[in-house]
């Protein structure tokens, strides 16, 4: 409802206008990443992000439900255990919260390699009975954002029926960002305002979710000669959908040789000023 939804025959008309040379590569590298990680969201995306971030923006990741565990939203316990009895990747806490830390913090890598202005935080308890308390991710999440940094949680969806799939739930303070809908044309997206404003999204949070957990995405998890592997690839897809997001810097690194200082960036006009 509203009006952000007549914006969608202008999102159909310029992906109709996208270079025909690249819909193949791009239907190929998705179809690849939906082997893993699953079904997209199928639920309607009404938002559009449009605001740029500048690219040496401090992007702070965190695994979600790390402050939750063992309280209602400790997030899902996943297939494998749920459905097959096996047996946790770790006692005390759920599977989702096994893999999101190991995700979030393999984003912060991959990210870092890729020049992101980017770093993890983990709430020093698993359990913190107040959204509001200070360490949470939520509260830290919310003072990042408020003092211009971006923030992302890192979740894997429910299995089976109650599970939605991949996409990215958009954090609700400010106007979207570009960020956001790069992690959208990575992973797909949710509505604006999912379940009402979720507590993440509304202090300005953005959620990813990476992919149900179950199937493939599960078993590549919990197969040990494969787990390395689909962490990095997955990792790699968030971290270059950020890098994506962001606006690109106004220099490129040196080419080549020495010497080569690129013009007009750290001095506005002339050094001349105090
Ligand atoms: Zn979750």
């Amino acid at each position: 409802m509203g009006r952000r939804l007549s914006l969608w025959p202008l999102v159909l008309v310029l992906g109709l206008l996208a270079p025909a040379s690249a819909q193949p590569l791009a239907t190929a590298s998705a179809r690849e990443s939906e082997s893993l990680t699953g079904p997209r969201s199928a639920l309607q995306k009404n938002w559009i992000g449009l605001r740029s971030l500048p690219a040496a923006t401090e992007i702070l990741v965190m695994a979600g439900h790390a402050d939750s565990q063992g309280i209602a939203g400790s997030g899902t316990a996943g297939a494998a255990v749920a459905l097959a009895g096996l047996a946790p990747m770790q006692p005390g806490i759920t599977d989702e919260l096994y893999w999101n830390l190991a995700l979030a913090q393999a984003v912060v890598a991959r990210g870092q390699l890729r020049g992101l202005n980017i770093r993890y935080y983990e709430p020093p308890l698993r359990t913190i009975h107040h959204q509001d308390d200070p360490r949470t991710n939520w509260s830290v999440g919310q003072r990042h954002v408020r003092s211009g940094g971006y923030a992302l949680e890192i979740h894997l969806d429910a299995y089976g029926s109650s599970g939605i799939g991949s996409g990215v739930i958009p954090a609700l303070r400010g106007p979207f960002t570009r960020v956001d809908e790069s992690l959208a044309a990575a992973f797909g997206a949710y509505p604006m305002g999912f379940r009402g404003g979720l507590g993440g999204p509304r202090r300005g949070v953005t959620l990813l979710e990476i992919g149900k957990l179950e199937g493939a995405l599960e078993a590549s998890l919990r197969d040990p000669s494969r787990r390395e592997a689909a962490i990095a690839f997955i990792a790699d897809r968030v971290a270059l959908a950020l890098a994506a997001g962001l606006d690109q810097p106004l220099v490129s690194p040196p080419p080549r040789g020495v010497g080569s200082v690129p013009p007009g960036r750290d001095r506005p006009a002339s050094s001349g000023g105090g």
